[in-house]
């Protein structure tokens, strides 16, 4: 627990506090930051849910006539409480997709064959790293794990940071490309026509985009084959997961396009050397990985975002420079904006901060698993039933009564610094409980 002595705090701290201890609502106004889970920069509405012609809930009466709602964030920098939440929720969706029999998702599709694949992009020049084998970095240094120059490119004059731009700009397209080749590769083994093959087998997948500290997406992916006409029967055509894996294999390596420059060139792009491969299910006893290890992984990457600290609101690098921004992303996104400059790359204006990457974070393909929506609507139904009123500002009533809630934007965030402290302390206390819970079910070491 820390303490902080009163007078180490700025005035208007010390008079945000004083004016919440002395509300005679502070005990609801703690219960709405504890709902949202303690996010740093909630939502507060004005609003009334109105039953038929009976107003069942008012914000009038609610601490500063407000209701908050979480913010949403998944990025864990702007809001550690909202994106905790999504990431359970990407573990829900990865987890019910692998170990089946959950989230309406037949348990039969446990023994379908399912592999985990990392695609990455190829070099564009060496960059400061720390090689698995023990070795050093090609700079002759040995560089620590939170080293600041890891991903940064050791020689700035000679590295390709356009071509990478353009690689990560290209690199949805190149995903597609890379599930049509992994048909085409399984049809041919199979000794079948696509259309052969398309009619007995379907190719699920879910995937997560990872920014790599070179500035680079890539790929982590959850392969699985499925039925064709349900997901719940066996591929029509016996492969096994060793067999998928070397199918991905040859699939990521002939998987290529003629990206477009925007100068009237094109460019060759092709995923990286550097490609893994591992068993998750249906093998025989080749397990290589359990399902809750590979759906926690993959929640933990739909969450990190370094990059997202470029935004596309101010374009000069000495600013992004102060504000921190590592300089291998400075050069990225300063290449970025030159690309922009091309008559046939106008649109990269738009994803500078992404360095040029413009896909989703997270994808699937339909009938991989359960959804993102259908996991929040299963939660806000749940809330709603808990606790009046519900998180998502809309009462779903069974019987026939026209429930109507009219919202107001008042504003985000808290109303002052003293707010803000007493949330910081809800969420510490959040974060204790949830450990201790982790704890509890890990069980005695
Ligand atoms: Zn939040
Ligand atoms: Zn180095």
């Amino acid at each position: 627990m820390t303490v902080v002595a009163m007078d180490e705090l700025d005035p208007a701290t010390v008079q945000g506090l004083v004016a919440r201890a002395s509300d005679p609502q502070r005990e609801r106004w703690l219960q709405q930051v504890r709902r949202t889970g303690a996010c740093r920069h909630p939502v507060r509405l004005r609003g009334v849910v109105l039953h038929g012609d009976e107003p069942v809930y008012s914000t009038a009466s609610e601490p500063d006539g407000a209701l908050m709602v979480r913010c949403g964030n998944r990025r864990e920098a702007c809001c550690p409480s909202c994106a905790h939440e999504y990431r359970g929720d990407m573990w829900q969706l990865v987890y019910a997709g692998l170990a089946g029999g959950r989230k309406g998702v037949p348990e039969q599709v446990a023994e379908h064959p399912q592999v985990f694949a990392s695609l990455t992009a190829p070099s564009f020049g060496a960059v400061h790293s720390r090689p698995d084998d023990g070795r050093p970095c090609r700079c002759g240094r040995r560089h620590d794990a939170d080293d600041p120059q890891l991903g940064e490119a050791i020689d700035p004059a000679t590295y390709d940071y356009e071509g990478a731009v353009l690689w990560n700009w290209h690199a949805p397209a190149l995903w597609n490309r890379f599930i049509i080749e992994l048909v085409r590769v399984l049809a041919a083994r199979a000794r079948l026509s696509e259309r052969e093959w398309r009619q007995r087998v379907r190719v699920a997948f879910a995937k997560v985009a990872e920014f790599q500290a070179r500035g680079l997406v890539h790929f982590h992916a959850i392969v699985r084959l499925d039925g064709a006409q349900d997901r719940a029967t066996a591929p029509g055509v016996t492969i096994s997961p060793e067999e998928l894996c070397a199918a991905i294999r040859e699939a990521a390596a002939s998987a290529r396009l003629d990206g477009d420059a925007g100068d009237g060139q094109t460019t060759d792009i092709r995923f990286g050397e550097q490609l893994h491969t591992r068993v998750l299910a249906g093998a025989e006893d080749g397990r290589e990985l359990n399902p809750g290890q590979v759906a926690a992984y993959v929640a933990k990457y739909s969450c990190k975002a370094s990059h997202e600290q470029i935004t596309s609101h101010d374009t000069d690098p000495d600013r992004w420079r102060d504000r921190g921004i590592p300089e291998q992303l400075v050069q990225m996104a300063a290449a970025a904006l030159r690309l922009t400059e091309r008559p046939g790359l106008r649109g990269l204006g738009r994803w500078v901060h992404m360095l040029g990457f413009r896909g989703h974070f997270v994808t699937k393909s339909h009938g991989y698993s359960t959804t993102l929506g259908e996991l929040r609507a299963a939660r806000a139904t749940y809330r709603a039933r808990q606790d009046q009123p519900p998180d998502n500002a809309e009462v779903n009533d069974d019987d026939s009564t026209v429930v109507l809630s009219v919202w107001q934007y008042l504003g985000s965030g808290y109303l002052n610094p003293g707010d803000l402290l007493l949330a910081a302390g809800v969420e510490a206390s959040l974060r204790a409980a949830r450990e201790a819970l982790l704890d509890l079910r890990r069980g005695p070491p």
